[in-house]
């Protein structure tokens, strides 16, 4: 199986504060793979170091067999490579749906104006907000507004999706809709990491399940082996409040 990204003792602080302690995991290409574990136990700054909005104090993060934390590695290409989508949606609030989801094919990319219009277009349908190329994001409801998100990471055709908590900032009645997208995506092949507290989404989709408690992978395997027969006391702890 190919590793697209591959975690190797990593680990981070911030000044004394050990947030994550040798941490080591991958993802396979094509696979789904949920990171689970409570508030505080550094989901999100994992993520943050996959894409290097945060820097790792020590370990590697290895991506397709390169070492992205050498110093040669071009760490903007690298970044082209991973789509984000945030629990808070960060749309442009000036620009379109359309806009949205063309201004980094068009910065990054260097693609053509209507090249990136034809690709963000194609992802708007995907998620069901091809209708609302015009409209700008204060007249999108949550759910709709984290849909044109996803499309906007999507139409960077990156090799890995990166989610950290999408459906946190909700109302419980769009958490279905954003899900039911997510499912759709992990069907249809794409390579995935997903940070969420959906237990049920996370047993129907992952391949893979991690559990992370204080900075450290406690537990990982399929969705069977963690959240229904979870070897270690502290994941049946978890699993207990989360359930
Ligand atoms: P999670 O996403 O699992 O809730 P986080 O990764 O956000 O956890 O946070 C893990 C720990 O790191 C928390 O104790 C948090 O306060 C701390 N932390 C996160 N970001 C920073 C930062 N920029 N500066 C200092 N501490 C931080
Ligand atoms: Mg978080």
């Amino acid at each position: 199986m190919e590793k697209v990204i591959e975690i190797k003792h990593l680990n981070k602080s911030f000044g004394s504060h050990e947030v994550l302690r040798d941490v080591n995991f991958s993802v396979n290409k094509g696979e789904v793979v949920c990171l689970i574990g409570s508030s505080g136990s550094g989901k999100s700054t994992l993520l943050r170091c996959i894409n290097l909005l945060e820097t790792p104090s020590g370990g590697e993060i290895i991506y397709k067999g390169e070492n992205i934390l050498d110093d040669q590695h071009d760490i903007k290409k690298y970044r082209t490579h991973l789509g984000m989508v945030f629990q808070q949606f960060n749309l442009f609030n000036n620009h379109n749906v359309l806009k949205n989801c063309t201004v980094g094919q068009q910065k990054v990319l260097k693609r053509s104006k209507e090249e990136a219009a034809a690709n963000a277009l194609k992802y708007l349908k995907t998620v069901g907000m091809d209708q609302y190329v015009n409209a700008k994001p204060r007249q999108l409801s949550g759910g709709q507004k984290q849909r044109v998100a996803i499309a906007r990471a999507l139409a960077m055709d990156p090799e890995v999706m990166l989610f950290d908590e999408p459906t946190s900032a909700l109302d419980p009645e769009m958490v279905g809709e954003v899900l039911k997208v997510m499912r759709n995506l992990a069907d249809g092949g794409h390579t995935m990491l997903i940070v969420t507290h959906e237990m049920e989404f996370a047993r129907e989709v992952s391949d893979r399940v991690v559990f992370m408690d204080k900075g450290v992978i406690v537990e990982e395997g399929s969705p069977e082996q963690v959240l229904v027969n979870p070897k270690h006391e502290r994941t049946k702890e978890f699993l207990k409040r989360t359930i």
